[in-house]
């Protein structure tokens, strides 16, 4: 789960790491009397989306009166962000950061990620903050410092020195960067967090150090331990599809295909979308209806998947273990009545109750494409596509 940056900023703030005062709006009017309250010389307006790179798209922007801070958040507000991350459709802007404008002397990069390899958290440091990492990684990787830190110690003192040193901290605010690579360890350890980002750190003229961005990435897996973030979640700022999906606890991702995918399991679901690829066709989701499928969770399934528009075809494709065929072919044939489908729609069956399955399907006038063998499936409905 994603978090907006006030928000990030929010738990910094919790685990004593430094960052501009400032408040969410959702209102230019609400704006100008934030910023009234801040009191100025310096504000910066920012846009709230799950997405970086605002700054680049227009979506941050340093005001130097109160008037130019009611200019900019009306131009902000409403508009249709676009950066690398929020795909060509860009995002539109509903709420605003209102923030103090820190001096910055130096602008730096802190990221903490769950390696897999290591099984441990990796903090990354980088003097070459305020622009992309993954740039930075290419171009001039010996610029990134790393240290794995050992669960049972925390980020040491010494580790934090070392890269607070490694990226140009000065001796004087050795202290200050110390608590904020630490505070951030903390606030990454207790949220469960999966990913930390603040890119830029910065050094102030004063010899601060100051978080001026943060990204927060949560283990979805463990948000029923954190009510407190999920209170945090946007809707607006995910995949409608997804959203309507988590409602019947279905396991979906949507994707750039035009293939539609309705399978059980998570590895057969992979493994459908392989061979749809094989074949030479994409995958327009990932769908997963779990083990324990009702008629009612296939039908809505069947209905996600259908709102979108550049679906040209289904396959659906079930092992049928706990999973029943019949209750599949009950939900398939449930839906397709409901949603009059109007796409061709390939079913391959294996398993418990599969002849009853079979029959209801075949018996239902419904125009069902059959396959036996996946690879048959899968050929078959990338056909149907075309
Ligand atoms: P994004 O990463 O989405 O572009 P940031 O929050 O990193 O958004 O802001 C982009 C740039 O705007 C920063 O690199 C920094 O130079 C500037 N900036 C952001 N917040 C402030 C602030 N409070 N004071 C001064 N400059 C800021
Ligand atoms: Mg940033």
């Amino acid at each position: 789960m994603n978090i907006h940056e006030h928000q990030g900023k929010e738990i910094l703030r919790k685990f004593g790491v430094a960052v501009p005062r400032g408040k969410p709006v959702f209102t230019v009017d609400d704006a100008v009397q934030v910023a009234q309250e801040l009191g100025g010389p310096v504000w910066v307006v920012k846009a709230q989306i799950h997405a970086g790179g605002r700054g680049k798209g227009g979506g941050v922007k340093v005001a130097k009166s109160i008037d130019q801070v009611r200019e900019y958040a009306g131009q902000i507000l409403g508009m249709q962000l676009k950066t690398h991350q929020t795909g060509p459709a860009g995002q539109k802007v509903r709420r605003l950061l209102v923030e103090e404008g820190a001096d910055i002397k130096k602008e730096l990069y802190i990221g903490l990620v769950v390696d897999r390899g290591t099984q441990r958290v990796t903090v990354m440091a980088s003097s070459e903050g305020g622009m992309e990492i993954e740039e930075v990684a290419e171009k001039t990787p010996e610029l990134i410092h790393k240290v794995t830190v050992e669960p049972t110690q925390g980020l040491t003192d010494a580790q934090a020195d070392h890269l607070a040193t490694s990226i140009g901290i000065p001796q004087t605010s050795l202290a200050q960067a110390r608590t904020v690579l630490q505070g951030l360890y903390r606030a990454f350890w207790e949220t469960d967090a999966s990913l930390a980002e603040i890119n830029p750190l910065i050094l102030t003229g004063e010899g601060q150090v100051i978080a001026l961005d943060a990204k927060f990435n949560f283990d979805s897996n463990a948000l029923f331990r954190h009510p407190e973030l999920v209170e945090y979640r946007d809707l607006n700022e995910e995949d409608p599809a997804e959203v309507e999906a988590s409602k019947f606890d279905l396991a979906y991702i949507s994707l750039d295909g035009d293939i539609g995918c309705l399978v059980n399991g998570a590895g057969l679901a992979m493994a459908t979308m392989d061979s749809i690829k094989l074949f030479g066709g994409e995958p327009a989701n990932f769908l997963d209806v779990g083990g324990g499928a009702t008629t009612e969770k296939v039908t809505e399934a069947f209905k996600i998947m259908l709102k979108n528009p550049e679906l040209k075809a289904i396959l659906v494709n079930i092992f049928g273990g706990i999973m029943r065929c019949d209750v599949i072919a009950e939900g398939v044939i449930a839906a397709s009545k409901a949603v009059q489908l109007k796409v061709p729609l390939v079913v391959r069956m294996k398993g418990t109750n599969e002849d009853l399955g079979k029959k209801m399907l075949a018996e239902s006038g419904l125009p069902i494409i059959s396959a036996d063998s996946m690879e048959e499936a899968a050929q078959k409905v990338v056909a149907a596509a075309k």
